[in-house]
């Protein structure tokens, strides 16, 4: 039988299988062997141990498209952020770090602005406008008002979509207006896998239909850039690309050096000024760390 692990505890995988439900599995000795660790997110097969109980083996895990580090979840197809237009105000420094980080992942990022409600339709323009011309799809919702459910399912279809964002913009919200149609037995067995909630901060996935799933990850309220060197955080600024072949230095940081292509884009007003300060900032927070 194939499945999704869909959660790890304690040397305990769940695997979901389409129409048939969650099974508790255990992972044979060959993976210790061999070193490799089912996932979350993992395609499986299942071997059942039992009839009545939904209980088996890990036997098999299919080949992986991609693993991200973080969160530790195999086979994502993309990301979906949300932020709130208000109550929390947007951060967009914060937003921009999260984008950072799946750009280096090369996982694509769809950009959700929920409390729609909040804010009037120019407030909602001018801040679209910014995501969009770096070439990033935005979408605007209002879970209070179940605005925007059918451009999210649409977005999320045939998808793992890893669903991040600060707390309180409305994650938990969205997450459930889309999920209505679940079966009631993925409820009960979350509700199962809740109490052993506090031991662990692991990633979680929601499967929404068949080949569609989500994976919910803990809201966050600060991120820090790992694993990235300051000369390359100007590729995950993915707008600035057109501009580089027009800065004078090969290698340009876009920082100090003359004639820069980018640069001269910013003043054009190509290039969005808020974008390109979070830019400087990454970077000195970039250069500070190197120091030690
Ligand atoms: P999470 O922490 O990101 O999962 O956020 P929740 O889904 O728990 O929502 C946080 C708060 O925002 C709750 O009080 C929700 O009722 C409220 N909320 C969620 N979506 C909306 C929305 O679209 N508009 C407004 N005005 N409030 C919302
Ligand atoms: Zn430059």
């Amino acid at each position: 039988m194939q499945g999704k692990i869909i959660k790890g505890i304690a040397g305990f995988y769940y695997v979901y299988v389409d129409e048939a439900g969650v099974y508790e599995c255990k992972a044979k000795g060959i993976f210790r062997k061999n070193k490799v660790k089912p996932l979350v997110g993992d395609d499986v097969e299942i071997e059942l141990l039992g009839q009545k109980e939904k209980v088996g083996n890990v036997i098999r895990i299919m080949p992986r498209k991609n693993e991200l580090i973080r969160p530790a979840v195999a086979n994502v197809d993309q990301a979906l952020v949300i932020f709130a237009a208000a109550q929390p105000q947007p951060n967009f420094l914060l937003l921009d770090r999260f984008l950072v980080m799946m750009e280096r992942q090369e996982i694509p990022v769809k950009i959700c602005f929920n409390k729609k409600d909040l804010v009037s339709e120019n407030e909602c323009q001018s801040v679209c406008q910014i995501y969009s011309d770096c070439g990033y799809d935005v979408v605007w919702t209002s879970a209070l008002l179940q605005d925007g459910r059918e451009e999210i399912r649409q977005l999320l279809r045939g998808k793992t979509t890893v669903v991040a964002g600060p707390s309180g913009v409305g994650k938990s919200s969205l997450t459930n207006l889309v999920q209505s149609e679940v079966q009631m037995e993925i409820g009960e067995i979350s509700q199962k896998l809740k109490r052993g909630k506090h031991t662990t901060r692991h990633s979680e996935i929601i499967p929404v239909e068949p080949g569609t799933y989500l994976v919910d990850t803990p809201g966050f309220s600060s991120l820090y850039l790992e694993n990235i060197e300051r000369e390359e955080l100007r590729n995950y600024f993915t707008e600035f690309r057109e501009y580089e072949d027009s800065c004078k230095f090969q290698g340009c940081a876009h920082v100090q050096e003359p004639q820069c292509g980018v640069k001269a884009a910013l003043e054009e007003g190509k290039i969005s000024r808020q974008r390109y300060e979070n830019y400087l900032t990454l970077y000195q927070e970039l250069s500070a760390k190197r120091r030690y």
